[in-house]
């Protein structure tokens, strides 16, 4: 097997940890529902979905989730609390410099939303340095339909195993797997960067 030649990220719980229950509970504080509640409004109503596929625009979705939440603060006040959620997980974002040190082109690979992306883009410096987003609210799909796949590999170039995948959900994986890359179902670093180094990339 060839060195692959480009490497794509998934964002959450790859790059960055997040959690939900932080924006739930701030939201709750200033509402009329509790912080589960909240939480299940968020995460499971067809509201993220719609918002993550291009379909409501951000000023749509934060009058249906103030209103679903009864959410007494301003919607640059909901902003704040929706997309302050994220921690840099550094031992992955320390190996995307390795590889850009190293001229690897890197792509970002992410079912997210513009709230979530604009505070990302003030917060950690690390984002600016892709050469490639795709993103599911700007590609109008999400992972895993093949479409948004395949606008990875027309952005890179590349096909097959060329392109190595990091992503925390298998369905997604599977969806890398099924094109022939070399997908990797990430659980931790310690797991994830040894593996790229044996397929001969520049880890660090
Ligand atoms: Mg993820």
């Amino acid at each position: 097997m060839n060195v692959p030649s480009a490497v794509v990220f998934d964002l959450g719980k790859v790059l960055l940890d997040f959690d939900y229950g932080i924006a739930a509970a701030k939201l709750a504080r200033r509402g009329q529902l509790t912080a589960p509640q909240v939480l299940q409004t968020l995460s499971q109503s067809p509201l993220l979905h719609r918002f993550e596929t291009g379909l409501t625009t951000k000023e749509q979705f934060a009058v249906e989730v103030c209103a679903a939440c009864g959410f007494s603060g301003t919607v640059d006040e909901f902003y704040d609390a929706f997309a302050d959620i994220f921690t840099e997980i550094r031992p992955m974002t320390a190996l995307h410099g390795a590889l850009r040190a190293k001229r690897i082109p890197t792509c970002i690979f992410s079912n997210t939303n513009g709230v979530a992306i604009g505070h990302i883009r003030q917060r950690f410096p690390f984002f600016a340095h892709f050469d490639h987003y795709i993103l599911s609210y700007e590609q109008g799909v999400m992972k895993p339909d093949a479409a948004i796949y395949a606008a990875v590999e027309r952005a890179l170039g590349l096909t097959g195993e060329a392109i190595v995948y990091l992503d925390d959900r298998g369905e997604n994986v599977e969806g890398g797997l099924v094109r022939g890359w070399r997908a990797l179902l990430h659980e931790t670093p310690e797991k994830t960067i040894p593996t790229l180094g044996q397929w001969g990339l520049p880890v660090g």
